[in-house]
């Protein structure tokens, strides 16, 4: 492999807070190292499109404390295909980019794979997306974040809810996996939580509820966008065909989860790992995710963390249930 020289970061898939933090980390630990680094836009759309430029130590200034990304990120269908990645490839060697780093989730990864063994070209992947669900590490960027602003809005929510004695479903992200529904739900002091890993939760809910509707307080059920029993608002109007006297309310989060300024811990996190990937780089790893274990650096084989499950932490279900 030729010594890297000119590297390429990109983010990928969804947005997620501290990406930036990780760019200007890449960025500036690559230049202390002597690499030029190039900043790949709009994820996979922008390296087939040749929509790279060049980042110096000033482009990655004042963007630690912002959230999104300032490479813009996108979900890019070419990609999958073999000619997609083949028109990526020319698009790298005609920047004389020789090392990549992916800022992404596990479709992001997918990709990386694919042509890491298609072309003689080392990959580097950063975790990032709000939903924690890569194998391999317990931390992914963004996750923090999104975590602190469904306990802000769920504590408001919950406001509302005592004053009116009225239960509310909270739909949160997460399409296949509860990691976030599950910890922010601990964190909020939620009276249910429905995540796609754990199975028959709605009964269990059906005795919570008809106990409460002697006491009549007020509660609030965390959902998982990828719970089996449906969305939160079809969950919530079976519930109210079942509880009458109940006044069940759903409110969805969406994006607001995905913004904002990011959290001291994605700050340090995220920077930790662009210094980390750069490291990886010089060190000649290929086709490897940095990620973060028991609190220090770990490298992880890029295929296994799209392969290979993440479970949530089980033990964490007993204490919703028994804080409840
Ligand atoms: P998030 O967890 O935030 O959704 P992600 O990285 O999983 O992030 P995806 O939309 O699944 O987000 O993937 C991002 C991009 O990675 C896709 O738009 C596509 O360009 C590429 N990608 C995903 N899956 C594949 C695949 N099977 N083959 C090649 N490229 C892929």
């Amino acid at each position: 492999m030729d010594t890297i020289k000119r590297i390429g970061v990109l983010t990928s898939g969804g947005d997620a807070p501290g990406m930036n933090a990780a760019i200007r980390a890449v960025t500036r630990t690559a230049i202390h190292h002597g690499m030029e680094v190039y900043g790949i836009k709009r994820g996979y759309q922008g390296m087939i499109e040749g929509d790279i430029v060049k980042l110096d130590s000033l482009a990655v200034s004042g963007i630690l404390q912002k959230g999104g990304t300032i490479l813009k990120t996108a979900r890019c269908a070419e990609f999958r295909t073999p000619e997609g990645r083949k028109k990526a490839y020319d698009q790298l060697k005609k920047f004389n980019i020789n090392g990549v780093i992916v800022i992404g989730g596990d479709g992001s990864f997918t990709g990386a794979t694919l042509m890491s063994r298609e072309y003689d070209i080392p990959f580097i992947g950063i975790p990032g997306t709000i939903d924690n669900d890569l194998y391999g590490t317990e931390y992914t960027i963004g996750y923090d974040t999104a975590l602190n602003t469904i306990v802000s809005a769920v504590d408001k929510i919950r406001d509302t809810a005592s004053s009116l004695n009225r239960v509310f479903f909270v739909e949160v992200m997460g399409k296949e996996a509860g990691f976030v529904a599950l910890h922010s739900g601990i964190a909020c002091g939620a009276e249910g939580i429905l995540i796609p890993e754990v199975k028959g939760q709605l009964d269990k809910l059906r005795v919570y509820l008809v106990q409460r509707s002697k006491e009549f307080k007020s509660s609030i059920i965390l959902v998982a966008e990828g719970e089996d029993e449906g969305r939160a608002i079809d969950i919530a109007a079976r519930f109210q065909k079942e509880f009458p006297d109940f006044d069940i309310r759903t409110t969805i989060l969406g994006h607001i989860q995905r913004g904002g300024s990011p959290s001291a811990v994605d700050r340090v996190n995220a920077s930790r790992l662009g210094v980390a990937a750069v490291e990886a780089l010089l060190d000649d790893q290929q086709s490897i995710m940095v990620g973060i274990m028991q609190n220090e650096i770990v490298h992880v084989p890029i295929n296994k963390t799209v392969k290979l499950h993440k479970d949530i932490d089980r033990d964490l279900m007993k204490i919703v249930d028994m804080l409840q």
